[in-house]
């Protein structure tokens, strides 16, 4: 079986700290160049402490009664092109599926996740996402049967102000477009370069590597397998990988669940860690057979009274990403939370 470099850069910085009566210190930072994109990550070590948990009653009572509340969410949103999806709107469960009146795209879509306008992190049931994944995966294939070029499309969330959403109730976006973002060309670059050196699915011999090593891996859901990344592009990242599956349009009931559970379960250690603010991409790239379905799941910074944005000059402009927590120890810590 081919080799996966994982790769890293020991750096380092000494000076007198006051915190230690002026005595010299060294404080490590790990650069972990990714496997596929060779993209450099920087596992810094001196995260920031909690600021505890926010009360979010004020906020949650001031912004209900919102587009996407259940009394609004049928006559103030839009509806889809009556050649595209003639009914207006995709519901399945408590979700609702509609385009996004400010798409940024070709196609954009929201899906209102559930009836509550605000939910905490320990709040979100599995079946939530079934309901908001089935929805959002069948506007994707509704688009698709009527116009086949649109093929590249992630389904992500956006999870309160830190995340990037103005709006707090819940939801997802569906987008799709003729060409690739910039993370699925990498993603596709990468897996069909090492697919063309070496025969075999990058994400297939990732898995089995982790799971052979062990000290990423977290569990398998069904045909989902969960580890934390070795160079993570964010906070906390948790990734899951389906195997079999390039797009989101052929998963069955099974895989959706699967990946529902496991978003459930990295939000539930999310709010252990007193974090409340989060965002996750699932890649949906045609590509078969060098690509493999990929979520990535990430934590922001919490939301708290003063704002704090934790991309800095070096993620904006050096774009290089950083992350505060060493993966081995996440994955550590997380896997009880996989049941
Ligand atoms: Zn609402």
């Amino acid at each position: 079986m081919p080799t996966i470099d994982f790769e890293r850069l020991h750096l380092q910085s000494d000076l007198r700290s006051p915190l230690k009566g002026f005595e010299s210190i060294s404080v490590p930072t790990e650069v972990r160049i990714d496997p596929l994109t060779k993209r450099k990550s920087r596992i810094i070590t001196w995260g920031l402490p909690s600021k505890g948990r926010f009360d979010f009653s004020r906020m949650a009572e001031e912004s209900k009664g919102c587009f996407f509340c259940p009394e609004n969410v049928f006559s103030k949103t839009p509806r889809f092109l009556e050649e595209m999806i003639p009914e207006g709107r995709i519901c399945t469960g408590n979700a609702v599926g509609f385009p996004n009146l400010s798409p940024v795209g070709t196609y954009g879509s929201v899906v209102v996740l559930c009836r509550e306008h605000f939910l905490g992190l320990t709040q979100f049931a599995p079946e939530t996402y079934v309901e908001g994944l089935s929805v959002a995966i069948e506007i994707i294939r509704r688009t698709m049967a009527f116009d086949s070029e649109s093929r590249y499309w992630h389904i992500s969330q956006n999870f309160l102000l830190p995340g990037g959403s103005t709006i707090l109730h819940p939801h997802l976006q569906v987008i799709g477009d003729p060409i690739p973002t910039n993370e699925m060309e990498w993603l596709l670059n990468g897996s069909s370069s090492y697919y063309k050196t070496n025969g075999t699915p990058y994400w297939k011999d990732l898995i089995q590597i982790e799971q052979e090593l062990g000290k990423r891996y977290i569990t398998s859901m069904g045909k989902v397998h969960w580890f934390v990344a070795f160079a993570p592009i964010g906070f906390n990242e948790v990734c899951g990988s389906v195997e079999g599956h390039g797009l989101v349009t052929t998963l069955g009931k099974e895989e959706i669940a699967s990946l529902a559970r496991g978003i459930v379960s990295t939000l539930k250690y999310f709010d252990k860690k007193e974090l409340n603010s989060f965002n996750f991409s699932i890649y949906s790239i045609p590509s078969e057979p060098s690509y493999q379905l990929l979520i990535r799941i990430i934590s922001r910074t919490p939301i708290q009274p003063y704002y704090l944005n934790d991309w800095t000059s070096f993620e904006v402009l050096q774009s290089e990403l950083t992350s505060n927590v060493v993966p081995e120890e996440l994955c550590r810590e997380i896997r009880p939370y996989f049941v």
